[in-house]
């Protein structure tokens, strides 16, 4: 067989006959340089370090001959012609000294770094080098088979991608089940588990240029390796390794088993960090592997892969390796070609098999887009379908008078903001319109969502039929119940009609609650406000004609799907704090119209928002105690406590005694916590409303919605332990009114992540600005809190990443005229993705 040197040669010689137009190679020079070093990689098995480091120089010169002008290809081709003549030379050198008798190995002591020789002529031999043939035979490999077990082998076939790991010839239940840890269950899963990082390895350099911190590989013999045990028990091993232009020393920890698999003599390749001890280089635990083989560990871009315990980095490549070599040519690829095209996207096999073992960055990066693009882009038609779907339903067209509205409003004991007026008059359209109404209504805390839910409730009331308001907590549903009879009070007051209004929480029990469902059943009452509760089977409404669900990040989507099902297509209103950007908004809730209230209400300032030490607790108790006297009132929140509402309120209870007793003794404490009953919590509040509590120490029940205006201050203890959102949150219950506002922080032992949320919430006081930084801190996942609000989960995609969002939107809008059902065949595998996305996937054992 030709040496793949020898026909590399060969064709440099046509390709220079030629002019150098790379017309020589039919896909030219760069597919062909691939498909070349694969081959000359196999065939170089022996492990030659001097050929193997020939081979990646010619091979890192070929890749850049597509690339370049003619005039730089010439100087290419003259440089590989004089790389291959070395080559060859090596090549024959080592035939003829294979036919002699091998020479004895020499002692290892200092060898002679010898740098290459610019001579194709007389390539030095390393004195230290054994003969690749006289190397004892590695223990032969199993060849590569599919890697499933036969016994499995039907079931698979049956199965394809949805069967269970443990099919995987060789992986046992043990390890199966530690894949589970990961999320893995199904060979899909697998191919979809994606490296963590990369690691570059692909530098490769004789030892005599080792540099100190640079991440490198070289290919060598090992001379010598042992072990030894230091002082604490830890067993150090040492290798040394050469490539004949100089020795670097390996060390590993505590893997005494690899005296077993690292033989002197041997040939390995190493990659890792250059470190330097006692001035000379050496690798500490660096990735190693034999250079007989194919390379997973060292000398490539390396995958590193999330792992759990009992699985090693090690174990992952191999198995990854053997898994994406069978599967992903078997991945149908559900992304039509048209779009593939269209967005110059590599197919799914390609895709998975860079996003694993990566030939370079830029596939490596093309892999990542597509992946992701993946995402977004049935994300996007399940928005989509979701929309048609809902639009389709007949909607009631509402009639109201808009003139009593009108005076509804200017009962108001303020006046609307331009935001707010917008934001109603969006509503009150789809309420006449005839379409169910699907809107979110966003705005950043304090904006006052509320009262246009309770004018758009009102404008339902007058149309005659019934709304339902339902918030995330009692405290929250009290609080509108009371906000809306305040408001009722002053439409009766100005002679307009007012609707009967109730509260349902799980606290309204008895006579009473079977009083408010014979009301809602029969329609006397026109607008209830409730928790849960309402959404319990026994309530049943007359005309349910408007839906409000406030904070509904914290519902999933069964619960609001339950409430609309109360009704026959109700118009819906969502209402969320959580600040997102708009155009992030209008791709993740495509489903939805959007309505933003980005205006305060007059007079608002900024709440000033310290972090203080803890040693500063009496200052910040001092500062309360001034507050208090000037006639505001303050909160103190109670740190979150892991375990359960028992052991939080239990806590809350102690701080609250304490500070009345020691700390504020002539002031009035209220106390609420998540254990309390319902009447005693709605009592608290009433008080704390009304202003007969002038401190209000409270657990984190009262995070979201609480609103009362007076208070100025609040103290949050343990601040570390809240994440950015909750903390603006907290932050939102002061600053209601003109009143100059202060949001205090303390924190014992924040660690490092915490210090960053804190010093972000201290100096960030635009909610949009903070929910950005709260997307880059904890990942997209997290931030939506997708789980629970039954939002696919997005793995690769970037939700900061608006330009593939925007792609994506467009491909599915483009894809929704050609084919919105998704019926033609060519579609078919694509419908098939779109609903295993929004199934999601299994959750991890
Ligand atoms: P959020 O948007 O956080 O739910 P709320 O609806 O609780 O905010 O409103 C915050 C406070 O602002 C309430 O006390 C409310 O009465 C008041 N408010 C709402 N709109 C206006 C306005 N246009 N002018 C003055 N105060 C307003
Ligand atoms: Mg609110």
């Amino acid at each position: 067989m030709a040496s793949p040197f020898q026909q590399l040669q060969k064709i440099l010689k046509h390709e220079a006959q030629d002019g150098y137009r790379n017309r020589i190679v039919i896909g030219g020079m760069g597919r062909f340089a691939d498909h070349w070093y694969r081959q000359a990689r196999a065939a170089l098995q022996g492990g030659d370090p001097e050929l193997l480091l020939a081979l990646e120089a010619i091979y890192a010169d070929l890749r850049r001959y597509e690339a370049a002008d003619p005039e730089e290809r010439r100087r290419l081709v003259e440089g590989l012609e004089a790389r291959i003549q070395e080559a060859l030379q090596r090549e024959r050198h080592l035939r003829s000294s294979r036919s002699a008798a091998p020479a004895p190995p020499e002692p290892v002591g200092r060898p002679q770094p010898s740098p290459p020789s610019p001579h194709p002529a007389a390539p030095p031999e390393p004195p230290a080098l054994r003969k690749p043939e006289a190397e004892p035979p590695e223990k032969p490999r199993a060849r590569p088979a599919p890697p499933v077990s036969p016994r499995r082998a039907a079931q698979v076939e049956s199965l394809g991608l949805e069967a269970p790991v443990h099919v995987i010839h060789g992986l046992g239940r043990e390890r199966a089940q530690r894949l589970g840890r990961l999320g893995v269950q199904t060979i899909r899963d697998l191919l979809y588990l994606l490296p963590r990082r990369y690691v570059d390895f692909r530098a490769l350099k004789p030892i005599h240029r080792l540099r100190v911190g640079e991440e490198v590989t070289v290919i060598g013999e090992v001379m010598d390796i042992g072990s030894r045990q230091t002082g604490n028990g830890l067993t150090v091993i040492k290798a040394l390794i050469t490539d004949g232009s100089g020795v670097v020393e390996c060390t590993w920890f505590n893997q005494p088993y690899l005296l077993d698999r690292i033989k002197p003599g041997a040939f390995i390749v190493v990659s890792g960090r250059v470190d330097e001890f006692l001035g000379r280089p050496v690798f500490r635990s660096p990735e190693w592997e034999p250079a007989d083989r194919e390379l997973l560990h060292t000398a490539r871009i390396v995958p590193i892969y999330p792992l759990t315990e009992g699985l090693t980095q090690r174990f992952m490549r191999s198995l990854m390796k053997r898994v994406v070599d069978y599967w992903a040519e078997r991945v149908e690829d559900p992304l039509p070609a048209w779009i593939r095209e269209a967005y110059g996207f590599p197919d799914l096999p390609a895709a998975l098999r860079q996003v694993h073992f990566p030939d370079d960055w830029e596939p490596l990066e093309k892999a990542r887009r597509r992946l992701a693009f993946d995402e977004v882009f049935y994300l996007q038609i399940g928005l989509l379908e979701a929309r048609r779907r809902w639009r389709s339903a007949p909607g009631r067209a509402l009639a109201f008078d808009e003139a009593l509205l009108e005076r509804a409003i200017e009962a108001l004991p303020f006046t609307l903001t331009n935001a707010q007026r917008r934001a109603l008059s969006q509503i009150l359209e789809d309420l006449r319109s005839g379409v169910p109404m699907n809107r979110l209504l966003q705005g950043e805390v304090g904006s006052g969502k509320t009262v246009v839910a309770a004018l758009a409730a009102y404008a339902v009331f007058l149309a005659g039929v019934q709304s339902a308001i339902m918030a995330p907590t009692e405290i929250l549903a009290e609080q509108h119940h009371r906000n809306l009879l305040a408001l009722a009070e002053r439409w009766a007051a100005a002679g307009l009609p007012t609707p009967t209004i109730r509260l349902l929480t799980a606290g309204v029990t008895g006579v009473e609650r079977a009083q408010i469902y014979a009301e809602l059943a029969e329609g006397s009452c026109q607008l209830v406000v409730g928790t849960h509760a309402l959404i319990q089977e026994e309530v049943a409404f007359r005309d349910l004609a408007f839906v409000v669900i406030d904070e509904q990040q914290r519902f999933g989507v069964l619960q609001r799907a339950a409430l609309r099902g109360k009704g026959y297509n109700p118009h819906v209103l969502v209402m969320t704090a959580t600040p997102i950007p708009r155009t992030l908004a209008l791709t993740l809730y495509g489903d939805l119209d959007l309505s933003v209230l980005d205006e305060m209400p007059p007079g608002r300032r900024p709440v000033l928002t310290r972090w203080l030490m803890p040693e500063e607790r009496e200052r910040a108790y001092a500062f309360i105690r001034r507050q208090v006297a000037q006639g505001h009132q303050a909160y103190i929140i109670c740190p979150l406590v892991e375990g359960s509402d028992k052991i939080e309120a239990r806590a809350a209870v102690e701080e609250y005694e304490r500070l009345q007793r020691e700390v504020f003794p002539d002031l009035r404490l209220g106390l609420i916590h998540g254990r309390m009953k319902s009447e005693e919590k709605e009592a608290v509040m009433n008080a704390f409303a009304r202003g007969e509590i002038q401190v209000l120490v409270a657990t984190p029940v009262v995070e979201v919605g609480v609103d009362v205006p007076n208070a100025t201050v609040i103290l949050i203890e343990g601040a570390d332990r809240f994440g950015l959102a909750q903390l603006h949150q907290f932050r939102g219950r002061v600053g209601r009114s003109t009143y100059p506002s202060y949001c205090l922080l303390l924190a014992e032992s924040p660690s490092e992540a915490a210090i960053e949320r804190l010093r972000a919430i201290e100096t960030i006081y635009d909610g949009f600005q903070l929910a950005q930084k709260d997307l880059e801190m904890r990942g997209p996942g997290d931030f939506l809190g997708t789980r629970q609000s039954g939002f696919p989960e997005l793995r690769l995609a970037d939700l900061t990443d608006l330009r593939l969002l925007e792609l994506a939107r467009e491909a599915a809008e483009r894809l929704a005229e050609r084919d919105p059902e998704l019926q033609a065949p060519e579609h078919r595998r694509l419908a098939e993705a779109v609903t295993r996305f929004w199934q999601g996937p299994v959750e991890p054992s």
